[in-house]
């Protein structure tokens, strides 16, 4: 595998309308690498995943992301993915009207594979976390419970085989079957097939499975802290307070985000 395969986040400041959110983001991630951000709420760890993925609305005001050389912020979101990338959302949206599979078939045409292996790899890959096979026909997260839909995002990921993955508060609503399932999947990759894991959680629980190379806490914006996987036992045990002192202020109004703005919203509807 050559060294120049890298995640590469270099200096990364962000904003939404006048707000700033991340103010220097640094980070390398490697194929097969596991890097865990921790931080309190509304430290900014879902804007990161979202301005890596190029959301709508999140504007980059400084820094740079490049995926294995390329120039990961020039491109549109679909071209992020068939680059390499792939994010599970913290909220998994709703698409009515197109099934999983059919939504994996394009997601595989449009990156230049064959198409005809989707439905076996799905059945495959639903099993392996113990996803249930009633759910492939659905319509993509309709109807599904907190946790389905967080399996059903760890299903794509696994079908779609990306270079990198971020994966946004993955174990929020798992049970402990699940969690358990889901992780060593995201484990078994970064061993299969080399994939590199920006993996966002509260919880030590999933890393005692997904094990972090480095974990990182994030503060206002930044990398306040880095070290090994005995950091996310330090803050399981001290709290965030333990580790960030005083820096540990959360504005009044930082909120879990919904899922914002639909990008796929009828603009006349
Ligand atoms: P985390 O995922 O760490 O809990 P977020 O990245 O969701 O935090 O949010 C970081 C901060 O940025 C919060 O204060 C949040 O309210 C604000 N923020 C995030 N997205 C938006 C947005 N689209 N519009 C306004 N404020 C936002
Ligand atoms: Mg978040």
């Amino acid at each position: 595998m050559s060294s120049d395969r890298v995640l590469c986040i270099e200096g990364l400041c962000a904003r939404v309308g006048d707000t700033h959110i991340l103010a220097g983001i640094d980070l390398e991630v490697r194929p097969g690498e596991v890097h865990a951000i921790m931080g309190p709420n509304g430290s900014g760890k879902s804007t990161l995943s979202h301005v890596l993925m190029g959301r709508p609305g999140y504007e980059v005001t400084a820094g740079t992301v490049t995926l294995d050389g390329t120039d990961l912020l020039a491109l549109a979101p679909w071209e992020r993915a068939q680059a390499g990338l792939f994010l599970a959302l913290q909220h998994p949206t709703e698409v009515p009207g197109v099934s999983l599979e059919s939504m994996l078939v394009e997601a595989a045409v449009a990156g230049g594979r064959d198409p005809d292996g989707i439905r076996a790899a799905l059945v495959v890959e639903a099993e392996r976390i113990g996803f249930d096979e009633k759910f492939l026909d659905r319509p993509v997260n309709v109807d599904l419970s907190g946790g389905e839909k967080k399996r059903n995002e760890a299903l794509q990921m696994s079908v779609i085989r990306p270079s990198y993955a971020v994966l946004d508060e993955i174990d929020s609503g798992l049970d402990v079957d699940a969690l358990a399932a889901v992780a060593r999947r995201v484990q078994d990759a970064t061993d299969e097939t080399g994939l590199g894991v920006i993996v966002i959680t509260h919880f030590s629980r999933l890393l005692e499975v997904l094990e972090p190379d480095r974990v990182h806490v994030l503060s206002h914006g930044r990398i306040h802290t880095s070290g090994g996987p005995e950091l996310a036992e330090q803050l399981e045990a001290e709290g965030y307070t333990g580790i960030l002192g005083e820096a540990v202020d959360v504005p009044e109004v930082a909120v879990e985000l919904g899922p914002g703005p639909d990008p796929f919203a009828d603009p006349l509807g």
